[in-house]
């Protein structure tokens, strides 16, 4: 028998920005619910050390979500195991379809289904995705014990996921296509001083090469940016972190996105496009992309969201024409 679930304020997402947003409209007596998603937790799940959150100058990214979700759960936000499938934001309640089967219906929702590792989309990449090519250094590195590594991108993730896999691998190979790393200082640092890592710069992947008997890879084509020249490398396995696009598959053809697929919200606000609909975290971040930023985003989308379902309260019994407003950035301390 499908089960309809009715909530005030539905969260959809479970990374920072959704455990924040729970936490604060919890406090604000608005007993939400929240759905995580395929990846409680999302993206710090897939780190290990994390070194810029305030008040921990060292923590593990899946401990720090435990606590999160904990904290979250502790004031009174009900964490529900499921995965929103479609979401029908076109009426009030709003409602969501769970994989479950569960529909939920909500007076206002606080999107916050962050982002995901892109892919460089070639077919090599794709046939051996699985068996030697990951964007997940975490989940996939403990295989690679003695082996050679490659590593593409030169962002935060992809010097982390270099610098890790050495805890692993004989060797680890970062290539990237220019010549200087998009990562922080104090990463670039801790890359050039490694001894296991070798930096290729301006190459490009080019194919990534293996058998079938067993399936696995074996080594890279690299080309360089400039000349053309292809490279080979040896090497058992490649890892993909050219960066991550915002999950936006619910809403991407009703709301309004930019630069890529990220959520527009009103300028100081995680108001939407759609009154009564709020959008926190890397779902609309192109610029930041912090676990600190994304709870920021969480606690100003919960506020907002309390702000908006007072005011539709007080707009009951008025004339029913009457155009219903948006949420407005809260000014108010709380
Ligand atoms: P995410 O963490 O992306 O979580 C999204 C959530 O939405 C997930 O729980 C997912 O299950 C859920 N979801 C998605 N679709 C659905 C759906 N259809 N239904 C229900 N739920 C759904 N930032 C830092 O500040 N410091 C770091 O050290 C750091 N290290 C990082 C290391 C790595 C390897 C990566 C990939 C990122 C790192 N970041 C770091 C960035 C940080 O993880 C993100 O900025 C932050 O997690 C974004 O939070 P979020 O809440 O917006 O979304
Ligand atoms: P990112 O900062 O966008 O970097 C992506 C990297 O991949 C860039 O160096 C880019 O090259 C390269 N790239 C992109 N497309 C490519 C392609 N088609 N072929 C080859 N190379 C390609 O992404 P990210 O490293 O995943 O980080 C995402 C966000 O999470 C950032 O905001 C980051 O700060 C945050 N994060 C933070 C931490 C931390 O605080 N410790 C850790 C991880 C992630 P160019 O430089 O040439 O553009």
């Amino acid at each position: 028998m499908p089960d309809t679930r009715h909530t005030k304020v539905l969260i959809v997402g479970s990374g920072p920005a959704g455990y924040t947003a729970g936490v604060y409209a919890a406090r604000a007596m608005l007993e939400p619910l929240l759905v995580q998603g395929l990846e409680p937790g999302g993206q710090l799940t897939t780190t290990t050390e994390v070194e810029n959150w305030p008040g921990d100058t060292e923590v593990q990214g899946p401990d720090l979500m435990v606590r999160m979700e904990a904290h979250a759960r502790s004031v009174g936000t009900e964490i529900v195991g499921d995965i929103i499938t479609k979401l029908e934001l076109d009426k009030r309640p709003f409602v969501a379809h769970g994989d479950s089967g569960t529909t939920y219906t909500a007076d206002s929702v606080i999107l916050a289904t962050g982002a995901r590792a892109k892919w460089l989309g070639m077919p090599s990449e794709e046939a051996y995705k699985g068996f030697g090519v990951s964007a997940c250094a975490t989940c996939d590195g403990f295989f690679y014990r003695g082996q050679e590594i490659v590593v593409i991108g030169g962002g935060n993730t992809a010097v982390e996921e270099a610098l890790f896999l050495t805890n692993f691998a004989s060797k680890v190979t970062l290539i990237h296509r220019r010549d200087e790393l998009r990562a922080e200082k104090i990463l670039q640092d801790r890359l050039f001083k490694n001894p296991k890592i070798e930096t290729l710069w301006h190459h490009q992947l080019e194919e990534v090469v293996g058998e079938d008997n067993p399936k696995g890879v074996t080594g890279v084509k690299v080309r360089h940016v400039d000349t053309g020249e292809i490279t080979e490398i040896d090497c058992k396995g490649v890892f993909v972190a050219i960066g991550h696009a915002p999950s936006n598959e619910l809403v991407k053809d009703v709301l309004e996105t930019h630069m890529g697929g990220y959520v527009v919200t009103q300028p100081d606000s995680t108001a939407t496009s759609i009154p009564g609909v709020f959008a926190a975290g890397d779902l609309t971040d192109h610029k930041y992309r912090q676990a600190v930023t994304s709870a920021g985003m969480g606690c100003m989308a919960a506020l907002e969201a309390e702000r908006w379902l007072s005011e539709q309260e007080l707009d009951e019994g008025k004339d029913e024409t009457e155009p219903l407003g948006y949420g407005a950035p809260v000014d108010a301390a709380h």
